[in-house]
């Protein structure tokens, strides 16, 4: 299987040679040349596998520059039940992503049924471990192979830069230098990097913003002969091997909620970057049963408005909203590329021409092309929620069924029911914990969200960080100072 970009032109590469970079030389993001198809008695024949090997049936249809073998023993260590241990009572933690029913539908294939599929069990409660807990064993098994090394630059605003730290601790070969804007993350956040001791974990407080941060990350890439040196790579939302990694879920959700291939499920989507729906797509491209794919936004809707009306216009980050779900706060949504390339019929001269008005500050109208009709046959849905709904949707769902859910679950519920029938279940994927996001809650309910056991005292932790002004050139040292080499 080689991979190829969604520009057009770069030559094509294979799996292990991508997994450690970022975007293609062209500017396009890598894609498999096709997808795999999944027969029926293929789908038949993994309803009964474990988690991790599933991981495996599907990862392998993607990567062949790895030994079966090897692939197989990366995708044991990284999917148990003691990594995702942190399930809501009465969940079955050996299923990695188990299924709650909120609502059980009618008979077995649970027609007009509502679950959350619970991709939040894994050590930094929110879905970014299922895919990121991966990356850190491959990152591991490659460097290990090639006999090299890498500092992992970051920038975050929460879940990104803990599930990357999570994932990277302790791994040899590794380091992790990760920005996130000084005294703008919630204390559980905060405690949750923080508190990290290993000693190829870096934290660095940037006296700014988010943005602010994200600008110094770009600045020292630019720097190409400092990237080189210090050998400094990315982990961020458009890696390619944690979009593969999403794919297995949506195959795992599907089978939680079905008993037969003859069944169809909906799903819905808190989407920012699209990197989680991006999955849901390839999934279903695949052969999923799947019937729609619903993206929902919050006050950052550039993706609904994108799917309700066929204009992809990027905001400026004045246009764009601090919200209460802060993980899906986009101006652009990065895999969305990975999307249209598919949408074009895989037409790189044609994403590059769209890009290019993107780029130079413009949007693009899909209406204009041949393609504004085709958005229907992927099975898309969309809608938007904001704060008024995300409080209401967690105190009516408490009410209901008993269930603490977080915000930007909360955004998937509100928007899933919209587009709820009584053909197919509704899953809407549960991609944090709300003991995350505990001051929203608290508005919601009157009274904090309960922790899953061992999350007591995370705020009392002694912790590590290093606070620095907004100055590219300190980071640098700082970097030069503890770098792998
Ligand atoms: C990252 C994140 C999202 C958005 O996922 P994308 O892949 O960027 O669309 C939604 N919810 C939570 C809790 C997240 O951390």
């Amino acid at each position: 299987m080689r991979y190829l970009s969604t520009r057009g032109q770069a030559p094509t590469q294979q799996f292990c040679d991508i997994l450690l970079g970022g975007l293609a030389p062209d500017g396009g993001l890598y894609l498999p040349e096709s997808y795999p198809e999944i027969s029926d008695a293929e789908l038949t024949a993994w309803r009964d596998l474990s988690y991790a090997e599933l991981a495996f049936e599907i990862l392998s249809r993607f990567i062949d520059d790895i030994p079966a073998d090897d692939l197989r023993a990366i995708c044991d260590k990284t999917y148990t039940a003691e990594v995702y241990c942190n399930t809501r009572e009465g969940s079955d933690a050996s299923r990695i992503t188990p299924v709650t029913w909120l609502e059980a539908g009618e008979g077995e294939n649970h027609r007009g049924g509502l679950g959350l599929l619970e991709l939040s069990n894994g050590p930094t409660l929110a879905f970014k471990d299922m895919a990121m807990q991966l990356l850190g064993n491959l990152f591991e098994y490659v460097l290990d192979k090639r006999g090299q090394e890498i500092n992992i630059l970051g920038a975050t605003s929460g879940d990104t830069g803990s599930a990357a730290e999570y994932a990277m601790r302790g791994k040899h070969g590794v380091r992790v230098f990760m920005l996130s804007p000084n005294g703008r993350m919630s204390a559980f956040q905060r405690a949750q990097m923080y508190s990290l001791q290993d000693e190829n974990i870096l934290n660095i407080a940037i006296e700014g913003m988010f943005d602010d941060a994200q600008d110094i990350v770009k600045a020292v890439s630019n720097d190409h002969a400092f990237k080189k040196q210090y050998k400094i790579g990315a982990v961020n939302s458009i890696n390619w091997a944690r979009v593969v990694a999403q794919v297995v879920y949506y195959f795992a959700g599907y089978f939680g909620a079905t008993t037969s291939n003859d069944q169809q499920v909906d799903m819905a989507v808190p989407s920012g970057n699209f990197g989680n729906i991006c999955a849901g797509h390839i999934a279903r491209t695949m052969g999923l049963p799947i019937r729609k794919l619903v993206c929902a936004t919050n006050e950052n809707d550039v993706l609904d408005e994108f799917f309700r009306t066929g204009v992809y216009r990027p905001r400026t980050s004045a246009e764009t909203h601090v919200t209460s779900s802060p993980s899906m706060d986009i101006s652009k949504a990065s895999n969305f590329e990975r999307f249209v390339f598919d949408l074009v019929g895989r037409d790189g001269d044609r994403v590059r021409a769209l890009w290019q008005q993107v780029e130079s500050g413009g949007s693009f109208d899909l209406n204009e092309t041949p393609f504004g009709a085709k958005v229907a046959d992927f099975g898309f849905e969309s809608g938007s929620s904001n704060h008024a709904n995300r409080l209401e949707t967690i105190r009516a769902t408490r009410d209901a069924y008993g269930i603490v859910v977080d915000t930007h679950t909360a955004d998937g519920l509100k928007v899933g029911r919209e587009h709820r029938d009584d053909q197919a279940p509704m899953l809407v994927l549960e991609t944090a914990q709300a003991a995350k996001f505990e001051e929203t809650i608290l508005e919601a309910l009157g009274a904090p969200p309960p922790r899953p056991d061992g999350f007591d005292h995370l705020e009392a932790l002694p912790q590590r960080v290093e606070v620095m002004p907004v100055d590219v050139n300190a980071v640098k040292d700082f970097i030069r100072k503890h770098a792998n080499d």
